[in-house]
């Protein structure tokens, strides 16, 4: 019974940004509870192919397609094309996204509007195409990955804060729009973990490092395959009646504030 309300079989999950990362370990777990798996990145299609072969070799579904987030015409040509070449979309994770580590007083305009157009209009941008076929067929399940920095302050990411922040804001009002449609909206909000957006200060003895790692209560960096969970849950129909929220797993950081 349980593992039955958790299966995925017979779904199809598009992932954005699964090339590597958080993304990566979010459609592993997702095509191991069962799901067809679509991934798709910006930069190379060679990292795309390298990408869906790991997933392949894991015995998952698995299929990769280019194109940028921020773009309308490409995520709407890229949509019709997958849902005709693998099928239509059941579930969509929204985990593209950059972040850019600058003090507010010094960034530039144009830096601050990359951040929002990708990880908050991006999602816009990506979901809307697909939400419209999952209205029309009365069923589907969309997770957006927010931050924990969509509920701190915290020096030199206020561009990733406020769109993370506005992330948590369209979620909600996303999932109040289309519950009556059956469609389930949630987030999930990780702490800090160890990817290449985070490598730079993933380092022995930088002071970020060893701030983070005092104040996670877990008291370390969280393993990507730590969110397959979550991700799990709310892709699933053990989550059907759960919409607008967003679950933190961030080892405890929040419980601090
Ligand atoms: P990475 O930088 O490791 O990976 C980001 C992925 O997003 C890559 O696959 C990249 O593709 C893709 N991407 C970026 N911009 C675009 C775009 N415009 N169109 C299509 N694809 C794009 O990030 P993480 O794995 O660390 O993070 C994944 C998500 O989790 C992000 O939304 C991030 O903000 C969030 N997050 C991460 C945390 C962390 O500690 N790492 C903490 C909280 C939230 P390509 O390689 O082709 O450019």
């Amino acid at each position: 019974m349980s593992s039955e309300l958790f299966s995925l079989k017979g779904k199809t999950a598009l992932i954005t940004g699964a090339t590597h990362g958080i993304g990566m370990a979010m459609a592993m777990g997702l095509g191991k509870a069962g799901a067809k798996i679509v991934i798709n990145g910006r930069s190379s299609q060679e990292k795309i192919d390298r990408a869906v072969e790991t997933y392949q070799a894991a015995g998952i579904e698995a299929y990769g397609y280019r194109f940028d987030v921020t773009d309308e015409n490409q995520v709407v040509a890229a949509v019709d094309k997958i849902e005709q070449e693998v099928g239509a979309v059941d579930i969509l994770v929204n985990n593209a996204g950059i972040i850019k580590r600058v003090p507010l007083l010094d960034m530039p305009v144009a830096d601050f509007e990359e951040v929002i157009k990708t990880d908050l209009t991006g999602v816009f941008t990506m979901t809307r195409p697909v939400a419209r076929k999952m209205v029309e067929r009365r069923a589907g399940k969309i997770i957006n990955i927010c931050s924990m920095m969509s509920e701190l302050g915290r020096n030199s990411v206020g561009a990733y804060a406020a769109a993370k922040g506005g992330l948590k804001m369209l979620t909600r009002n996303m999932a109040t729009e289309w519950a009556k449609h059956n469609v389930q909206v949630n987030g999930i909000g990780p702490g800090y973990f160890a990817t290449s957006q985070t490598e730079p200060i993933r380092v022995d003895g930088h002071p970020m490092n060893d701030f983070i790692v005092s104040r996670t209560p877990a008291g370390k960096w969280g393993d990507p395959d730590d969110l397959q969970g979550a991700a799990i849950f709310l892709a699933s129909k053990a989550s059907n009646f759960v919409t607008g929220q967003v679950v933190y797993v961030d080892g405890g950081i929040l419980a601090t504030i």
